[in-house]
């Protein structure tokens, strides 16, 4: 008995209301509503023809084309697990997450059966490909001559829907368990505030599927809005421009080196789109890049606030009310944000507005745990409070301010060094197109600043430009926190969804710099 509920739904009531409207502009072709709802429901009666069901996990290793969402939906309607896998791991990661998440069966795409197949054979799980005739259970043909489902599979409110890996840049991978509630609370709370997400909405999907921003944010939200998601198998700055025009997108939701790169590719001549409007996530957002990119496409950008464990989205700077630059707005409804004096484990003891200490989350966004490891969900979850590991600041009206991330906080001669308040400040430096604050080892202070730039184009990267962004820093912000050391890059490294990865960098420059670059 009890309530039942299904993240299936999100899907199966939008074909329900809309049933031709196109959901799906992917690999060359238009999908609508009731035909992606009756593919899953296919997708779901040939797992169940392969003995999989309500209990069971799938993993799915897919790219951004309409199969993800086909095989996504169809695993939620069948009753059973999805377990998303990263599209750009290699077959040792993969088979560790195969092991840990106990699948059932991986479904593989094609052009990922390299990694896939191996991966499945090491541990033992069933492989379903999309393509590869003759060499193991087509997937496609498997739904093909299946007769869909009546229905979705229902399901209890706090049964697991999604289990998400972390990249694990600190230890192994964690499986963040997303419930069915967590799925659709956060999906339902944000699609009309804050993302105000219309049927008339055509959003670009240019972030990766398999991560929570782009499946819950943009797939999940834009399919129950009824939009029409306009799909990128890999972002890339001028064909995000071109797609945008043609198919006249009104949503660009991305991360903020996409901005960074949309912006570039405009000044190099690419073609601006019409949009509606823009959200930002996933790390923190320049002021400059926010304030040029609303100039530029004339649209504004909403910054806000996620993160796996929590469904992801915690707050949002909403439409509608006033939108502060260089803050996450306020959390989304249902979900209470503290801030809570860092170091106490055991209790979560929270901080006046205007203090600065680790951001906690408390409501139904709040993750089921991590699979098969109640030691980390107990230092994770406090009486309900979900421990970020970041760290913020709420102001007098509630709104709040990401400061970073606990564990990149400089530590130099015993003060705290932000990160992100130094890449603030450089991003406004007229030869700095990007940079990356990590802090190096020194010997008399523990960690020096170190910033590694990208320097835009026309500005040569050489000694002179390091002692100038030096000087120019040293006028602007504390003592302590300016860079004393300088490195150029032509890129910098990113993570899966786009996010700068600093730790990599903090890593790779963490030997002496040549004496040249001493200031
Ligand atoms: P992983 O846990 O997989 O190793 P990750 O730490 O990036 O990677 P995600 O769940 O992908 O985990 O991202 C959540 C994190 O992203 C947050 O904890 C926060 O550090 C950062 N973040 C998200 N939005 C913002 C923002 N607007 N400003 C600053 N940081 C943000």
């Amino acid at each position: 008995g009890g309530a039942t509920l299904s993240a299936a739904h999100v899907l199966g009531e939008s074909a329900r209301q809309w049933p031709d409207a196109v959901a799906l502009v992917a690999d060359g072709t238009r999908l609508g509503y009731g035909a992606l709802w009756q593919d899953a429901l296919r997708h779901a009666a040939a797992l169940h023809g392969q003995g999989i069901g309500p209990g069971d996990r799938v993993a799915l290793l897919l790219s951004n084309t309409a199969r993800f969402p086909k095989a996504y939906y169809g695993v939620l309607a069948a009753g059973a697990t999805v377990v998303p896998v990263n599209a750009l791991l290699r077959t040792a990661e993969i088979t560790y997450i195969l092991r840990h998440s106990g699948a059932r069966a991986l479904l593989c795409e094609g052009s990922l059966l390299p990694e896939g197949e191996p991966a499945a054979r090491a541990a033992g799980v069933p492989l379903l490909t999309t393509a590869a005739p003759g060499r193991s259970p087509s997937l496609d043909e498997l739904a093909a001559q299946s007769t869909p489902l009546d229905a979705a599979v229902p399901r209890a409110p706090d049964d697991i829907a999604v289990v998400l890996y972390t990249s694990g840049t600190t230890g192994r991978p964690k499986g963040v368990m997303i419930s069915h509630l967590n799925l659709v609370l956060n999906i339902d709370t944000t699609m009309l505030a804050p993302f105000a997400m219309r049927p008339d909405d055509v959003v670009l999907g240019c972030l990766p599927l398999f991560h929570t921003f782009g499946q819950v944010c943009v797939m999940g939200t834009g399919l129950r809005a009824g939009a029409r998601l306009v799909l990128m198998p890999r972002f890339d700055a001028h064909a995000a421009l071109d797609l945008m025009t043609a198919e006249r997108c009104t949503v660009l939701m991305g991360v903020p080196t996409m901005y960074v790169a949309l912006l570039q590719a405009v000044r190099d001549g690419g073609r601006r789109p019409a949009l509606d409007r823009a959200y930002c996530g996933g790390s923190a957002l320049p002021a400059r890049v926010l304030e040029d990119f609303e100039a530029v496409f004339g649209c504004p950008v909403h910054e806000g606030y996620g993160l796996t464990e929590a469904s992801p989205c915690v707050a949002y700077n909403h439409p509608g009310r006033p939108r502060v630059p260089g803050t996450v707005g306020h959390p989304i409804r249902g979900v209470e944000v503290r801030i809570a004096r860092p170091g106490t484990a055991e209790r979560i003891e929270a901080l006046a507005a205007g203090e600065t200490g680790e951001i906690v989350v408390r409501g139904h966004n709040v993750m089921a745990g991590y699979l098969d490891d109640p030691a980390a969900t107990r230092a994770a979850v406090v009486d309900g409070w979900l421990r970020t590991g970041d760290l913020g600041v709420l102001d007098e009206d509630g709104r709040l301010t990401v400061v970073d991330r606990t564990k990149d906080t400089i530590v130099r001669g015993g003060y705290n060094v932000y990160p992100r308040e130094v890449e603030d400040l450089l991003a406004a430096h007229p030869a700095v197109a990007q940079s990356a604050v990590v802090g190096v080892p020194d010997p008399r202070l523990g960690q020096e600043v170190c910033a590694v730039v990208v320097p835009r184009p026309g500005s040569a990267p050489d000694g002179r430009l390091a002692a100038d962004i030096i000087a120019w820093s040293r006028q602007r912000i504390a003592a302590y926190k300016y860079p004393r050391r300088v490195e150029f890059v032509t890129a910098l490294p990113l993570g899966p969804s786009g996010k700068v990865l600093r730790r990599l960098l903090a890593e790779e420059f963490a030997g002496a710099p040549p004496a040249t670059d001493a200031p």
